[in-house]
């Protein structure tokens, strides 16, 4: 008995602690064990189970079993029990999840908590959960002796030979429950949860792709000939056929039996990006993205796991997902910011994925017009194959740039008039228009026109966006809301106007200057609403002659045949940044948007307004490719020792007290300030100093050797609440940060 009380779970509970608990086992357990070395033989790793925490109840995972704890044994509490006898997580997983929790310095159990579909978060069996399918019995008798005539009997005796299916899968065949019901009376078939495989893929599952170009056909060539783990970069021009690319990469893992995982930027999960893969392939796709219901998710979790689904379309998040056999992984728009979270455990998928595939001893491909410089940087050093397309796929030709200078030309509504002449050129002729800015609502300010006052938001130093359709004023950064004002709080003026330009206010000039026009707002106002998205897409895409209105929604991934004039309205708001990454994101975003030009038989052009012409960013984006701006940028990078030359961990701290933060980093870069090899910026006030009523700042470390660098704040922050706690301050990190606001 006393040998048998020193077996020791050690759980990973979802608290924001960065530290596992330690619990005994429950105790139904202790009493019909034999002996300690039997008993931890039975406790599975990644096993859930429930423990007793303060006055809650937990639902944890079970990371590791021994007889060693660091507490008092005496004062240690059993677990209440195990949730069932399988692990919810499998080996890689595991390995995946300890090692990003460990990188990102996040606390574990939050990380395993994410990682868990919805469902699985509370104390319910994954068999409680499972789809049932219906399932042919022995007793199924031979065709023959099936009555004549009865149709929608021979329809499911067909179907059910074929394989099992759920519920949703036979109503899409058009089969009644009446049918189902005399098949189960008679025991002809059955509802289980078995049956979640799938058969092999062959040829037959597979549409004929397209003849590649020799581009294309040198990287699936690349791509299908390593069986190890192996980074590529598609570094294709947009419109150059990279998904056919990935489309018959895919395809070769498929038929050796491997899974394979997309990943995509979140407002890339469009129908026409799924209705490509499968209108080639005709296996189970499976989708991961955070408008999913609990039970969709959970469907796509399993079917993961059982290996029913071959191929997973999902957002950063689908990276955490237990694959049965995955064969390869695949970033589009690798480049993007949302592959990287950025509130809580701010991991970025990219990395991930690397690791993962790295695990596995599988390739990952990444793809983009606009690599990012880590990638680019990758390339660099040789450690990732680069494959290039430089044309256009299916003929058509790369849009040429314009440069409208806005000083030297008249404006009316926000747009200079050769702009506007150009605009109507190309309706005339038929042909859709694409007007780009990075901004809704109707104005970013009202100002009154007496005192000058602003309209500010009171929790954050920002302004509060006017909208003029639901006459609101809204703070973008905390979602602060007030109806708009119509006196000025200064000095009471009623003279109060919209300063700036959003898309509602575009959207509203252009249908006074181009009354007969259909016009389409694309952005997250306009989308908000179930099918709305979609429903504007498919406009779009019937080719009529039309204006699209849109922010970075309509910049990426859309292959819009008739859109033939791109207008970029307004990029000079980021020329200043005091982010060092600000260039390098204004020139990808630039670049993607003018990739919606000129995709059908078309040339396109595209429009740049500017009031700084001269500024050498946007000399690069009209006179040179994307590729010389990286280059410029990465040296820039190298002379000034930023990333990707060196690595970056940010300590932020929030607080209502206004210089708390301030001292606060200071006394702890004070534990930093001795050690070579580490440079430390800061602390100062975060670009954005106040957000909903905190005050902001953050302190900036910097080594040229990332294992150093982690081993030093891993040691800082490990120590945090002895050296210095104080309940006032909220703190974060943000390891491999790629936003600095
Ligand atoms: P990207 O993803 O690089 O922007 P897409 O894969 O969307 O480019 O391809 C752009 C267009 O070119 C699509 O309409 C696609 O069907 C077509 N395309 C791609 N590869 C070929 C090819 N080898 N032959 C003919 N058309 C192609
Ligand atoms: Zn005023
Ligand atoms: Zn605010």
């Amino acid at each position: 008995m006393a040998l048998f009380s020193q077996v020791i779970l050690h759980i990973a509970l979802p608290v924001p602690l960065r530290r596992l608990f330690d619990y005994l086992l429950p105790s139904e357990l202790e009493t019909d064990a034999i002996d300690v070395a039997n008993t931890i033989e039975k406790v599975t790793i990644g096993q859930r189970v429930v423990v007793p925490f303060g006055r809650q109840t937990l639902v944890g995972v079970v990371l590791a079993v021994d007889t060693h704890t660091d507490q008092d044994v005496a004062k240690l509490k059993p677990a209440l029990s195990f949730v069932e006898n399988q692990a919810s997580f499998d080996a890689a997983q595991l390995q995946l999840l300890n090692w990003a929790a460990e990188y990102y310095q996040h606390p574990i159990g939050d990380v395993f908590s994410m990682a868990l579909p919805g469902a699985l978060r509370s104390p319910k069996t994954i068999d409680e959960q499972l789809p049932k399918v219906l399932q042919k019995c022995d007793e199924l008798p031979d065709k023959q002796a099936l009555p004549k005539n009865a149709k929608q009997i021979h329809k499911l005796y067909d179907v059910i030979r074929s394989g099992s299916f759920t519920r949703d899968e036979l109503n899409k065949k058009d089969i009644t429950s009446t049918t189902i019901k005399k098949f189960i009376d008679k025991n002809w078939a059955e509802w289980t949860t078995s049956g979640q495989g799938s058969s092999a893929v062959t040829a037959s599952h597979i549409n004929e792709g397209l003849a590649l170009n020799t581009e294309q056909a040198i990287a699936v060539a690349a791509i299908n000939a390593v069986n190890h783990h192996q980074c590529f970069l598609i570094d294709g021009v947009t419109g150059s056929g990279k998904t056919e690319v990935y489309l018959q990469a895919i395809e070769h893992r498929l038929l050796n039996q491997w899974q394979v995982l997309v990943c995509v930027p979140e407002i890339g999960l469009t129908p026409q990006t799924i209705a490509r893969f499968k209108q080639r392939f005709d296996v189970p796709v499976a989708l991961w993205h955070s408008a999913m219901t609990d039970k969709q998710r959970f469907d796509t979790w399993q079917q993961t796991r059982s290996g029913k689904a071959r191929i997973v379309i999902a957002t950063r998040s689908g990276i955490f997902l237990p694959f049965k056999s995955l064969g390869m992984i695949i970033i589009d728009e690798e480049h993007d910011a949302s592959f990287k979270q950025q509130d809580g455990f701010k991991y970025h998928c990219r990395s991930l994925a690397l690791y993962r595939a790295h695990q596995a001893n599988i390739p990952v491909v990444l793809g983009s017009a606009t690599p990012s410089l880590e990638t680019l940087y990758n390339v660099e050093q040789g450690k990732f194959s680069y494959l290039q397309l430089q044309r256009r796929a299916g003929g058509s030709q790369m849009p040429t740039t314009h440069l409208l200078d806005l000083n030297r030309c008249q404006t009316q509504a926000a747009l200079g008039q050769p702009l506007i002449d150009e605009i109507s050129n190309q309706l005339d002729k038929g042909r859709q228009v694409m007007l780009f800015i990075n901004r809704r609502g109707f104005a970013p300010v009202l100002m009154c026109e007496e005192c000058h006052w602003l309209t500010e938001c009171g929790r954050c130093s920002s302004f509060t966006t006017y909208h003029k359709n639901s006459n609101l004023l809204i703070c973008h950064h905390c979602g602060f809301q007030h109806p708009t004002l119509h006196q000025c709080l200064g000095c009471g003026s009623t003279r109060m106007t919209p300063v700036g330009t959003g898309t509602e206010q575009i959207e509203s000039n252009l249908a006074n200057l181009f009354p007969a026009t259909e016009i389409v707002r694309l952005d997250r106002d306009s989308t908000s609403k179930k099918g709305e998205f979609d429903d504007k897409l498919n406009k779009i895409n019937a080719g009529q002659p039309m204006i699209i209105v849109g922010t970075q929604m309509i910049a990426k991934g859309h292959h819009f045949p008739n859109v033939s004039l791109v207008g970029i309205v307004d990029v000079d708001g980021a020329l200043f940044s005091s982010d060092f990454r600000a260039a390098e994101k204004l020139s990808q975003l630039v670049v993607q948007v003018a990739g919606r030009a000129g995709r059908g038989s078309i040339k396109g052009q595209v429009w740049l307004q500017t009031k700084f012409p001269e500024h050498p960013v946007i000399q690069d984006l009209v006179n040179n490719e994307y590729k010389d701006f990286a280059k410029y940028a990465l040296n820039e990078r190298k002379m000034l020792s930023l990333p990707p030359y060196s690595h970056h961990i940010i300590l932020r701290a929030e607080s209502t007290i206004p210089d708390l933060g301030q001292q606060w980093l200071s006394n702890l870069s004070g534990y930093l300030s001795d050690y070579e090899g580490l440079s430390i910026l800061g602390p100062t006030p975060a670009p954005m100093t106040r957000k909903a009523g905190k005050f902001r700042h953050m302190l900036i470390i910097q080594s040229q050797s990332r294992p150093y660098l982690h081993k030093l704040v891993n040691w800082l922050l490990e120590n945090l609440d002895t050296i210095q706690k104080d309940n006032r301050i909220r703190w974060s990190v943000d390891v491999d940060p790629v936003d600095l606001s």
